[in-house]
């Protein structure tokens, strides 16, 4: 059967989705961009694409912490390009503090979008992986979807619920060619840290730079940072043939992070 392997990609404007979405991109598959920037940011990143890979992705602007938004979403992409087969949801965001002083708002934010985002968009993008036969929905969840830190309530509670609502996905559509996954990563240099690396640079009087080391040391036997075009490689594996039996797991690409 010829499979079309179209891949959405949320949060791709930045970090790792940009990363998966680039690796994706060179070997072949169509992907659709996405993430909160204005079109504009997304007209330029489907430039580059198109020069580097020889195809003009999609790119969709969508607030993932509004459901509705996500039905627009998944609604242009499908009009536009087709039901995507392949669905990366790797969106997310993080904000640290003790749970007795964290934000209520800023809590239902983190599971709206590191959560229940994955949850709208896959139960949109199933019927028509279940038509073809065939599909893969590949969630970036964390290392704080398998283990805890201080101070990520709101975020080890999304990224731990991210593995469970992955592993019934798994099961609910094992016979039918479709796989779900999670990738838990560690620590990957992105904008997503930049608040983490300040509060420990002043916290402990030291650089950025020196900041990013120990933030590493704390948690990693392994001296540096994941690389986001690691975890392209996984995700592209994950959505390859040799990789159909892999369902219902939550891999980590930690550094040896969680086998402490
Ligand atoms: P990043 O900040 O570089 O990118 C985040 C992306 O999400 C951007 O494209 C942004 O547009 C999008 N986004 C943010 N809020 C959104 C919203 N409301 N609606 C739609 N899109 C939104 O972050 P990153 O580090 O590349 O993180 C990507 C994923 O990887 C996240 O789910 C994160 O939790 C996970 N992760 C990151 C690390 C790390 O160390 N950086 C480790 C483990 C897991």
């Amino acid at each position: 059967m010829n499979i079309r392997k179209l891949a959405l990609v949320t949060g791709s404007t930045s970090g790792i989705g940009l990363e998966v979405a680039r690796v994706l991109a060179a070997n072949g598959l169509e992907v659709v961009l996405h993430g909160l920037e204005p079109d504009a940011t997304g007209a330029q990143l489907a430039d580059e694409f198109e020069q580097a890979y020889g195809r003009r992705p999609l790119y969709c602007q969508a607030d993932l912490s509004q459901p509705q938004e996500i039905d627009r979403l998944m609604q242009t992409v499908t009009e536009q390009v087709g039901s995507p087969t392949i669905l990366v949801n790797n969106a997310g965001i993080q904000h640290t503090a003790p749970a007795e002083q964290f934000p209520p708002a800023m809590w239902d934010k983190v599971i709206a979008i590191n959560l229940s985002a994955a949850f709208h968009t896959s139960r949109l993008a199933l019927p028509g992986m279940q038509a073809q036969g065939w599909g893969r929905i590949i969630n970036i969840s964390s290392v704080h979807g398998l283990v805890a830190s201080v101070n990520k309530s709101a975020y080890c509670a999304a990224k731990h619920g991210l593995v469970g609502f992955t592993r019934v996905m798994a099961l609910e559509n094992a016979a039918r060619g479709i796989t779900a996954n999670c990738i838990c990563p560690g620590w990957v240099d992105t904008p997503l840290l930049v608040e983490q690396f300040k509060a420990y640079a002043q916290e402990h009087d030291t650089s950025f730079e020196a900041a990013k080391q120990g933030l590493i040391s704390a948690k990693t036997p392994y001296p540096d940072f994941v690389a986001p075009s690691e975890i392209g490689a996984m995700t592209l594996f994950l959505c390859s043939d040799a990789a159909r039996a892999i369902n219902g797991t939550a891999l980590p690409i930690d550094g040896g992070w969680t086998a402490q």
